[in-house]
């Protein structure tokens, strides 16, 4: 996945570097962290006085945010790089950024892929890209920070792409080193934000106007481990549910054996909080769990699944799973299948396995043949494609709260916007319900969006009732 950040934005006064009105363009691949990371060096790039150019061909300095997740993303990265070269001869000057995980991963040996990049800048070194950019433009030469401390945050707040929700990094790094994944190597341990500090940004947003936030973090139930005094991820809900004058509060990503019965009571018992859970499940059969060193059987999963749907009323579980790890004989592929029936989530993210280099799984056989992999991708896909829209049926008839973001794409009669569980609906009304909630009677429902009609405006949760 691809984004593009293409907001046009007004740069102070020229000043020796950049050069006058000079002008940046961001594409970001991967997760909500890196678009998160996006629209803080954006924010850096503007206080030093960047404007964003809405295409790389008007653009003075590129900068791609890259993922490393999968082999597959970071083949898209060269590929696009390559083309970027090639725009270079055509402009001489414009300078080629690289940032995100694939930078941090590869660092200086970067260079040699002849992909005519003149800054390499890893995840924690966001603040020094300006200092890296001026190094260019003074010295000719390439330059690559890579180093694994953190540099600090620059004092540019974020430039961020929407009005209405904001993205709020609460930790960094990750401790789990699950075998397939290289979070770890390209983000480095995990360490938690003050508590004062994540309010704080929380109440700056809710007085510019903003009604909904995402904490995020590669762990957000870990939250607060190391801090003093001695916090947690539920005491961080209650602070922000209580001072941060948010609407809608969210978060991602979970994992399963920390989300513990106190969390999912506070977020039954909190109003702000949203009545959606992301928890990457990544296989059913506890061999293959064991292998991806996870920390759960399938049973500790449905337990605390279980006990989500129980408790808070109206909830939608959404996870991730990846088939073909090696070892994921037909039998332990069977019990994955065989979860998403059990389970029934509202709707999942599925990947292949691609092995990484530097992780665990890279030593183990990649024993399952890739036609295979995509047989059980595609038969995977299929199975919950039918259990989504089983599970968005339910809705129909029931009174839902929408945050109205905007005006539909596809069809411009209608507006378009959330609910609490994070489905997108679309229904007629006036532009005026943009930034609003409000109510919708669901009254149809498909694969990707629901679709219904205003009714009063919206007052909290959605219950699973009928309300
Ligand atoms: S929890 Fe596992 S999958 Fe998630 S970032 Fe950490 S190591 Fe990667």
């Amino acid at each position: 996945m691809s984004k593009t950040l293409t907001r046009q934005i007004d740069g102070p006064a020229a000043a020796p570097h950049p050069p006058e009105r000079a002008a940046a363009h961001i594409i970001t691949f991967g997760c909500q962290m890196n678009e998160a990371d996006s629209e803080k060096m954006a924010g850096i790039l503007q206080s030093e006085g960047y404007r964003l150019a809405p295409v790389p061909e008007e653009a003075d300095v590129i900068l791609i945010n890259t993922c490393s997740i999968r082999a597959k993303a970071e083949q898209k990265v060269f590929s696009l790089a390559g083309r970027l070269k090639r725009l270079k001869k055509r402009r001489p000057g414009l300078l080629l950024v690289m940032a995100g995980c694939l930078a941090q991963r590869w660092g200086e040996a970067l260079l040699e892929k002849d992909a005519g990049l003149d800054v390499v800048i890893g995840t924690g070194r966001m603040a020094q890209l300006p200092s890296l950019l001026r190094a260019v433009r003074e010295t000719g030469r390439p330059a690559v920070d890579v180093q694994e401390e953190w540099a600090g945050n620059h004092s540019a707040s974020p430039l961020r792409e929407g009005r209405l929700k904001a993205w709020i990094n609460i930790t960094f790094g990750c401790d789990n080193y699950c075998a397939y994944c290289v979070v770890p190597f390209v983000r480095g341990r995990e360490w938690s934000r003050g508590p004062d500090g994540i309010v704080g940004e929380a109440k700056a947003l809710a007085r510019e106007g903003y009604r909904e936030i995402t904490l995020l973090g590669q762990n957000v139930n870990s939250y607060g481990a190391g801090l003093e005094p001695r916090t947690c991820f539920p005491d961080l809900l209650r602070a922000l549910d209580a001072d941060s004058g948010i609407a809608r509060i969210r978060f991602t990503t979970s994992h399963p054996k920390d989300f513990s019965v106190g969390l999912i009571e506070t977020i039954r018992d909190l109003p702000s909080v949203c009545e959606a859970v992301h928890l990457p499940l990544q296989a059913g059969g506890d061999e293959v769990l064991r292998l991806m060193n996870r920390r759960y059987t399938y049973d500790d999963y449905r337990r605390t699944y279980e006990k989500i749907r129980e408790t808070v009323p109206g909830v939608a579980v959404t996870t991730d799973i990846i088939v073909g790890f090696p070892g994921e004989t037909a039998r332990e592929y069977d019990r994955t299948l065989r979860a998403l029936e059990d389970l029934r989530f509202d709707g999942i993210f599925s990947f292949r396995y691609s092995p990484r280099e530097g992780t665990k799984a890279w030593n183990m056989d990649d024993d399952v043949p890739e036609a295979e992999k995509a047989r059980r991708l595609m038969e995977v896909q299929e199975l919950q494609r039918e259990i989504t829209v089983e599970k968005n049926r339910e809705l129909i008839g029931r009174r839902v709260e929408v945050l109205v973001e905007g005006v539909s794409r596809k069809d411009a009669s209608r507006l378009t916007g959330r609910t609490r569980s994070n489905k997108i609906v679309h229904f007629a009304g006036p532009d005026a319900l943009v930034g609003e909630l409000h109510g919708v009677r669901i009254s149809e429902a498909g694969f990707v969006s629901l679709r219904g009609d205003p009714v009063r405006p919206g007052s909290g949760r959605e219950s699973g009732g009928g309300r």
